[in-house]
């Protein structure tokens, strides 16, 4: 006997024994909306309900049938483990699918007798089925999502209350489906989602193009569960595309006319292309695989494109390792296209950086080269020259006239000139190289002093500015290399006469106490020129730079001293201080170590 029914009804009769089953399926009812809730795990959520409506309506089972309305057909897993059996049905058989397709309830006393019922889901379990209710799983628009069966009632036939406390169970059952099933497709998004992230990861912290373009087609393979990938690029210029990384293929260069086959018809049309079967496809190729000896089946092929929408290159994944390729495995692999993309753009920035970097480089070189080798070429002659000046003056070659002595005199300046500039030439390389070694001792600050201002005195008075020195009367020995520190006060008091023009030049030498509490005599060149401007402080210390480039014709120069200075102090472990006013003037300190005052 079988009967179909709609809404609730009232117990069919009211004896006692029924109503205390009445209670106790309200109880077992209220208990298992509370447990459907609270299951989110779409895995889990059908043995859940099963168990719960076995319990409700005494049977022997219970059983879910889930409906994939596009393939028309209903599903029951046996068992909670995914890879448990699993029953399959259309919606023409069975009272699952009278169930689904009529949307009502179905009462069936005796099974094997009625000419509706399917035995396939008996001969899966090897439970014969005797009686059995069927219900739907109809959501809140009256969508059927399921059929939930349980069969064999214990103690006698099911009864209308019985379908009606399932379908109360379905009522709660299809939200929870719902849920979870939003649920999982949220997991399988999240989690689809961090893959792609790791794979951008991977991606972005590759740098050189080749092992990039290795990396990017094995991550695309493995996501998308396929037996191989390429990654065509193109070649604007030649109207190519080309390869050079194939999986499982030789890493031999592989160069594709843009618009034909497969690949080179993506990278011009800029469409998706998925094949279900090759062979069976007019755009397919089989040249390729005839001489790799390689079977195509399944075809994924998309564009990869630039940040200007310019296609860069084509991605083309073959053979999934079970089916076909759907829209999912398009989105993904156009996920990582984006991405290599990105990675790629930046892959050739470094590349172009690097190799201007290295240009720069050999330049540098070229020049630090050109620079020792042109500074050693200009000081040997000079040496000759000074000397048979020195030997004219001296008038140890004969007697000369007073006019002579004069032009000699400017001669001399300017060779002196000239010696400073190759000096800091060679200061200049041998910073470079790294060769400034110190050759530290004690000596003197009184008469270190006296003796750079003397030799910078003619350049002072030629300005007609004063240049004054102030140093402590009793004598301090200081450690540090004589010769290297004689050339930073002389480029000091050099630049103060040079950038003033009225006021004076003070040059003194003072004790004082560092903050490490160490004794110290601070040397320091003041003068009242035209200053520095704000923000040029550190700048000036840089190797070529001039505040006023053009100035340079001007006040002569080479932009090298103050960097020479500073790595000479710097060595001594000090620091050169500057202190400045635009039009005011300047001050340029530095800290050398006191031994004692001397005896
Ligand atoms: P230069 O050979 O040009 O003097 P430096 O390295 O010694 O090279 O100095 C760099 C720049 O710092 C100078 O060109 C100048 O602009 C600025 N400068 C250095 N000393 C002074 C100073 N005492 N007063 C004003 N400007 C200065």
């Amino acid at each position: 006997m079988s009967q179909a029914m709609g809404g609730v009804k009232p117990p069919e009769s009211g004896g006692a024994d029924e109503w205390r089953e009445r209670v106790r399926q309200l109880t077992v009812l209220l208990e298992a909306v509370r447990s459907l809730h609270g299951e989110m795990d779409p895995e889990r959520l059908p043995g859940l309900l099963t168990e719960e409506a076995r319990r409700l309506a005494g049977a022997q089972g219970a059983v879910l049938y889930l409906l994939d309305r596009k393939a028309g057909r209903l599903t029951a897993q046996l068992g909670e483990n995914p890879e448990a059996p699993r029953v399959s049905m259309s919606l023409e058989e069975g009272i699952a699918g009278l169930t689904a397709r009529t949307g009502r309830a179905h009462i069936v006393s005796d099974a094997p007798a009625d000419s509706r019922f399917s035995p396939a889901l008996d001969r899966a379990t090897g439970v014969p089925t005797a009686s059995l209710v069927s219900v739907p799983v109809t959501n809140r628009r009256g969508e059927v999502l399921a059929v939930l069966q349980a069969r064999n009632r214990t103690g006698g036939p099911f009864s209308v209350g019985d379908a009606e406390v399932l379908s109360a169970l379905a009522l709660q059952a299809a939200s929870a489906l719902e849920n979870a099933q939003l649920y999982g497709q949220v997991r399988v998004h999240v989690e689809r989602l961090s893959r792609l992230l790791e794979v951008g990861k991977a991606i972005n912290a590759e740098m050189d193009l080749d092992a990039l373009l290795a990396l990017i087609v094995e991550r695309a393979t493995r996501l998308l569960q396929a037996d191989r990938s390429s990654l065509f690029l193109v070649d604007r210029e030649k109207k190519e595309l080309w390869t050079k990384v194939a999986e499982g293929l030789a890493t031999t260069e592989i160069r594709i006319p843009l618009g034909t086959g497969i690949a080179g018809t993506v990278a011009v049309s800029g469409e998706t292309v998925n094949i279900a079967d090759a062979y069976a496809d007019a755009r397919f190729n089989p040249e390729v695989d005839r001489k790799t000896g390689y079977r195509t089946r399944t075809i994924l092929c998309l564009p990869m494109r630039d940040k200007a929408g310019d296609i860069l290159g084509v991605f083309q994944v073959l053979n999934k390792r079970e089916g076909v390729f759907g829209k999912e495995d398009e989105e993904v692999l156009s996920a990582v296209a984006s991405q290599a993309a990105i990675a790629l753009e930046n892959a050739r920035l470094y590349d172009d950086l690097k190799q201007a970097y290295d240009r720069i480089k050999q330049l540098d070189q070229a020049k630090s080269d050109f620079l020792a080798n042109i500074s050693h070429e200009l000081r040997t002659p000079l040496t000759p020259v000074i000397g048979y000046m020195d030997m004219m003056a001296s008038e140890a070659l004969g007697p000369i006239t007073e006019h002579q002595r004069k032009g000699l005199e400017v001669m001399q300046q300017s060779v002196d000139r000239m010696r400073h500039l190759v000096e800091d030439l060679l200061s200049f390389v041998r910073m470079e190289q790294r060769q400034l070694t110190l050759q530290a001792g004690p000596f003197e600050v009184g008469t270190f002093v006296a003796e750079v201002v003397a030799s910078q005195r003619p350049k002072a008075q030629g300005k007609g500015l004063p240049l004054t020195v102030q140093v402590p009367d009793e004598p301090l020995l200081v450690k540090g290399d004589r010769g290297e520190l004689v050339r930073v006060l002389a480029h000091l008091i050099d630049n103060a006469i040079k950038f003033t023009n009225k006021g004076e030049v003070t040059v003194s030498a003072a004790p004082v106490t560092t903050e490490g509490g160490r004794p110290a005599v601070e040397i320091t060149v003041r003068d009242t020129g035209m200053g520095i401007p704000p923000g040029e402080e550190e700048r000036i210390f840089q190797r070529f730079y001039q505040v006023d480039a053009s100035s340079t014709r001007r006040y002569g120069g080479t932009g090298l001293g103050l960097a020479i200075v500073k790595e000479i102090v710097e060595a001594h472990g000090s620091r050169i201080v500057v202190e400045t006013a635009p039009g005011k003037g300047s001050r340029f300190s530095f800290r050398l170590t006191l031994l004692r005052p001397a005896a």
